[in-house]
């Protein structure tokens, strides 16, 4: 410990908050990974967000690389999203009935995803993700579905289980309550790695109705996959009559204005969205090509619902958030400065003898504690967990705030300037002489 914390940071009133949600809400949250039980140290209450910042309830400013977990991508409380919302208020905020704005946000997705000819609405990633799973299911009339060790999509039953090494072509619950049978039919193999599934397809002939990747994974810290691996898996379900679903609830409209599947060239069949698309409010999507989307209740047989879909300010402030991404220059801004900013940090790791390894793609990023390369949640195992948490700690005192786990993708936004990312980059470089 050469060089000592800067200012011991005054949390206060997060800690009377939180003690009191403790008693209130399960883990004091309503979403685990807020609690900071990876980190420890008791997470920071907001009291607002603006741009690039936020300021939590004891007033300490902080520059946000979480940015709501990715919906904040033209920033916190932008003032043309604000609007928007402003003026739809006056004019209700649910109708539970068709309304234009369906059409138009409908149409934004449609032209930019080249995936998609027929999108649904719903109100969040998992509720996106549950759907298409049932879909893939509907379309096929076969129950198996794989999915990839460390990817998340949302906390449907089928999607809780990650199985390690020997239980790979089992299935077993990460959760109590999800039914082994239920686990039974989630197959799971290894990222970036085309002979796992392989394997797989070849052990349960006919039997699987899909696989579902995040075409960049954020869920076990950030990892990218190659475009052989991409291609490779469109060559096998295409062979297999498989669907093969993007979940680019993280990644759409993130990666790039037509998402993963464009930025890698690799078309999926379905693909949900969610996060970015809502811009802030609560909002998924699922789409895909029309021969698909036509089994959908009311087109087709397969049921799917929700009061809140479509709703009128949910779909207001996506279109005004795409509006804004759609601008010129939008894109290379965020890979401007998230480019500059985990160059800097893992410049910064290296010369104070830190191993780290990371990157980004467009205004999406992360790194790991650990020599690398990590091409997968087993490769990102060997991340210093410990050591990530003196980072974040020591990053919160120096007025940065980062996803609170060493296995989450970090954001910037359209809000976030050079200056603030030389500042993230002093902050860090000041951290790793200490840590
Ligand atoms: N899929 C992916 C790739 C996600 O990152 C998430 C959430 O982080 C989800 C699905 C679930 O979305 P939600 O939290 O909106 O239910």
């Amino acid at each position: 410990r050469a060089v000592a914390a800067p200012v011991k940071l005054n949390t206060k009133r997060s800690e009377e908050i939180f003690k009191e949600a403790q008693e209130l809400l399960p883990g004091g949250v309503n979403s685990p990974v807020r609690a900071f039980r990876s980190v420890g140290g008791g997470p920071i209450v907001f009291d607002r967000v603006k741009g690039a910042y936020c300021w939590d309830v004891d007033n300490n400013k902080y520059i946000d690389y979480v940015g709501s977990w990715g919906p904040a991508i033209v920033g916190h409380c932008n003032d043309e999203v604000n609007a928007a919302l402003k003026a739809q208020i006056d004019k209700g905020t649910s109708f539970g009935a068709p309304c234009e704005l369906e059409n138009v946000l409908a149409k934004m997705v449609i032209e930019r995803v080249p995936s998609v000819e027929m999108v649904r609405f719903v109100s969040s990633g998992t509720e996106a993700c549950l759907s298409v799973l049932r879909l893939m299911r509907a379309y096929t009339g076969r129950e198996k579905i794989i999915k990839f060790t460390g990817c998340y999509h949302g906390h449907a039953d089928s999607f809780l289980v990650k199985a390690g090494s020997g239980v790979i072509t089992l299935g077993l619950p990460d959760s109590p309550g999800v039914p082994k049978s239920t686990a039974a039919s989630t197959l799971t193999a290894t990222y970036n790695n085309l002979d796992s599934v392989k394997e797989l397809f070849a052990a349960n002939k006919g039997e699987i109705a899909g696989l579902i990747l995040e075409p960049v994974v954020g869920n076990s810290g950030f990892i990218v996959p190659t475009k052989e691996f991409l291609q490779g898996l469109r060559e096998i379900c295409t062979a297999e009559g498989a669907v093969l679903v993007f979940d680019e609830v993280m990644t759409g409209f993130r990666i790039s204005k037509g998402c993963a599947q464009e930025h890698f060239g690799i078309t999926p069949d379905l693909t949900t969205m969610g996060k970015v698309i809502g811009g802030g409010m609560p909002v998924g999507a699922y789409g895909g090509k029309k021969e698909i989307m036509k089994m959908v209740a009311p087109a087709g047989p397969m049921y799917q619902a929700g009061t809140l879909s479509g709703n009128p300010m949910a779909m207001t402030a996506g279109i005004k958030t795409l509006e804004i991404l759609g601008r010129p220059g939008a894109y290379e801004h965020l890979e401007k400065v998230t480019k500059r900013l985990i160059d800097g940090i893992i410049a910064a790791a290296r010369e104070h003898g830190h191993e780290i390894t990371g990157g980004n793609i467009s205004g999406m990023f992360g790194f790991f504690f650990c020599k690398g390369p990590v091409h997968c949640f087993e490769d990102a195992l060997a991340a210093d967990t410990a050591k990530f948490a003196r980072f974040h700690r020591a990053m919160l005192e120096e007025g940065v705030y980062l996803a609170p786990s060493q296995f989450e993708a970090g954001f910037t936004s359209l809000a976030h300037s050079e200056a603030d990312i030389d500042a993230t980059i002093a902050a860090a470089r000041r951290v790793f002489a200490r840590i």
